[in-house]
């Protein structure tokens, strides 16, 4: 049975974080410009693409259920061409093809530009693969589609330098290179033009951004792209700990448009585990820096990553991160328990020795705990009022808004006659360990 919206239309299905959705982007356009059309949904396509990432099991789970989905509607759909783009190819390789015969080709993060190329292949009778890296790809000069009107990611550097043990980013998305920073800012130059009202700055280790051209480093590119877009929020993420500058800080500060947030990802709370974890920094100088931050930037949230069970952990290892938590109280932690990633530097040299049993008690324990300090920290809020950035409806009803504070707390308000893309002064009134509610306070704010 031939698809409704002809061989030419393609539907990607995006797993996995904030750089994924960008290269999602990049994808779009190179397949717009060589002639393909997006499709509003995978019944419609005729070229199913799946962006995908390969961190965390749970996601390659996930890929690979998907993946057993799309065999079955491929019988169904002769000529239906499937896909494969992003770290998971990059990682299993041309071994994927013989897990799922269903796809017809594969394309590494470094190697988008020849998606069209290995469409025509797989039309020419072939299963094709590309999956090199290539050192030099920025996709400068690709103008990436952007699903979301009022909020864009801008990556202004790929891959990563760092070598965390658990981590497979070295080894799907090579190594570090920055965007030219005139390529950066011509960007959001389009971007605010085209009406933006927040701009994100991604980068698998966002702060260690040293310009190609001039060595800029990443505080004066974010200086310089919160005045060229003065008007829109920036965000930037992630952040790695070491690369934490005092310079950066102060640009945090300095810069009213900057919002007052940093995820910071620490991992674990005791430094024997950063030292098993290859992170290049002690909790003392994560203290340090977490120190820093909160002199410099009144007001500022943190929030952070933490893995449950890494290979070694002790009990006083999983208690000084229990503690740590205590203390610096974040907003927000993303958990996980340890999985290993097959290849990674834990893989090959340490063992993989908390029982899951511990690694999930472990977890809960940290779930548990983070939960009730944000709790704590959300509770407080009620009563205060905060500014909100109307990002889209409420799920649950068409007469509330949801947006994000600047210190990127969830907010759902009463709409009134306000509209999504609008900044609004909101009372908070009520509020979950996730979520504030609140109702709209003045009318539409300006940030000067
Ligand atoms: S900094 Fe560490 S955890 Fe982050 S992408 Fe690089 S290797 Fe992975």
């Amino acid at each position: 049975m031939m698809r409704t919206g002809g061989s030419n239309t393609f539907f990607i299905h995006t797993f996995g974080c904030q750089m994924n959705q960008a290269d999602s982007g990049i994808i779009t356009a190179l397949l717009q410009q060589d002639g393909y059309s997006a499709s509003e949904s995978e019944d419609d396509a005729g070229i199913i693409l799946l962006n995908t990432c390969a961190v965390r099991e749970n996601a390659v789970d996930r890929i690979e259920h998907y993946l057993q989905h799309l065999q079955g509607l491929k019988k169904r759909h002769k000529g239906l061409i499937i896909g494969v783009a992003g770290c998971v190819p990059q990682f299993q390789r041309q071994e994927m093809f013989s897990l799922f015969p269903g796809i017809d080709f594969l394309a590494g993060p470094d190697t988008y530009r020849s998606l069209p190329l290995l469409i025509e292949q797989v039309r020419s009778g072939q299963r094709a693969h590309t999956l090199e890296f290539n050192p030099a790809e920025t996709y400068e000069g690709i103008d990436p589609v952007r699903q979301n009107p009022i909020s864009a990611f801008v990556p202004v550097m790929r891959g990563c330098n760092n070598m965390c043990a658990f981590c497979v980013v070295p080894f799907t998305r090579g190594r570090e290179r920055s965007h030219p920073f005139s390529s950066v800012i011509s960007e959001v130059r389009q971007l605010v033009a085209s009406g933006y009202r927040e701009i994100t700055l991604l980068g698998q280790n966002v702060n260690s951004y040293c310009d190609p051209d001039e060595g800029r480093d990443f505080a004066v590119l974010l200086d310089t792209v919160s005045r060229e877009a003065s008007m829109s929020r920036i965000r930037f993420t992630t952040s790695h700990p070491k690369d934490i500058s005092e310079a950066l800080v102060r640009t945090i500060a300095g810069r009213q448009n900057i919002c007052n947030h940093i995820h910071l990802p620490v991992q674990s709370g005791s430094s024997r585990m950063l030292g098993l974890m290859n992170r290049g920094h002690s909790i003392e100088e994560y203290r340090e820096k977490i120190a820093l931050i909160r002199k410099v930037i009144p007001g500022v949230v943190l929030t952070t990553d933490i893995i449950a069970g890494f290979c070694g952990e002790q009990e006083e290892d999983h208690q000084a991160t229990l503690e740590l938590l205590s203390e610096v109280r974040f907003d927000l932690a993303y958990t996980f328990f340890y999985s290993e990633r097959p290849g990674t530097l834990a893989a090959r040299t340490l063992e993989d020795d908390v029982p899951e049993a511990v690694k999930k008690r472990r977890l809960q324990e940290i779930i548990d705990l983070q939960n009730s300090i944000s709790d704590e920290l959300y509770q407080k809020a009620i009563g205060t009022v905060v500014e909100v950035l109307a990002e889209s409806e409420s799920k649950r009803s068409s007469l509330q808004l949801m947006g994000r504070t600047e210190t990127n707390r969830a907010v759902v308000f009463d709409r009134e006659d306000f509209n999504v893309g609008e900044r609004v002064h909101v009372l908070i009134t009520s509020a979950t360990s996730a979520t504030l509610i609140g109702r709209p306070e003045h009318s539409p704010v300006t940030l000067s």
